[in-house]
């Protein structure tokens, strides 16, 4: 049963990631998501139909628009994005199984890969994509306690939000260059979700964040040569840090928290 989740949320997620795609170019360039979703951005002709077809969509891309030449910005991105999200909700099913709370997680992975994705190209979270998220993943833990009376962790996910987003406030205000209120936004989603699992799997998350993030920045830092003056976007390793905790945080918690116990 578990795996025939895990099989069918994954392939979801190749199909959800793939269209995050409109998503991640239309909010991120702050453009509407009128129709049609498939479009050449500089001159708006419609793609053919080859260019709806997933993997097709790649090449045509590539080719650039039958009317005005323009090649897609990111050719690849859909199918890199079908990819990571296949991977990140089958990696949620897997961990979850047939949870009446799987749907909140799964909404959760979109947002996080659509999010990165708009902060590694634009270093912004838009809120176009977090406050839609955040209110379905907030209705979707909710039905899912209600579903088995889980009030404890619906309480826990409370708190982590409340005390991530105070938290991540607090960095912001005294260095707002380095963390933006974007990521301030996305902190308390992560800490909603995760802390729905447990108040460890929300510390999780955000040590995950920060060990990632110094780790990768410092690897920018020394190969641009450009010293502390390099920007790295803080929403992906928001991400991957929610990801890790998700998917891992059950040994994590254990070993951090209950050695010897
Ligand atoms: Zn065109």
């Amino acid at each position: 049963m578990d795996a025939l989740v895990t099989a069918v949320t994954a392939a979801g997620g190749l199909v959800v990631g793939d269209q995050l795609e409109i998503v991640v170019e239309r909010l991120g360039a702050h453009v509407d998501l009128r129709r049609p979703w498939w479009a050449c951005p500089s001159c708006q002709a419609p793609a053919g139909a080859a260019a709806l077809v997933p993997v097709a969509r790649v090449a045509v891309r590539r080719r650039g628009c039958r009317r005005c030449g323009a090649q897609a910005a990111h050719p690849l991105r859909p199918a890199v994005l079908a990819l990571v999200s296949a991977v990140v909700m089958g990696g949620f099913a897997a961990r979850l199984g047939a949870d009446p709370v799987l749907p909140a997680f799964v909404v959760l992975a979109a947002a996080l890969v659509a999010v990165s994705a708009v902060d590694l190209e634009r270093m912004i979270i838009p809120n176009r994509i977090l406050y839609p998220s955040a209110g379905a993943i907030a209705v979707l833990l909710l039905v899912g306690t209600v579903a088995d009376g889980r009030w404890g962790s619906m309480a826990r996910a409370a708190i982590a939000a409340v005390a991530a987003f105070v938290a991540f406030f607090v960095v912001h205000a005294v260095a707002p260059r380095g963390m933006g209120f974007g990521d301030v936004r996305l902190a308390g989603v992560v800490g909603l979700a995760t802390g729905w699992l447990g108040l460890g799997h929300a510390f999780v998350a955000f040590l995950a964040a920060f060990v990632l993030g110094s780790v990768v920045g410092t690897v920018v830092m020394v190969v641009s040569g450009q010293g502390r003056r390099t920007r790295v976007p803080f929403g992906p390793f928001l991400a991957a840090g929610a990801v890790v905790a998700v998917v891992a945080g059950d040994p994590i918690v254990r070993a951090l928290f209950h050695r010897g116990a």
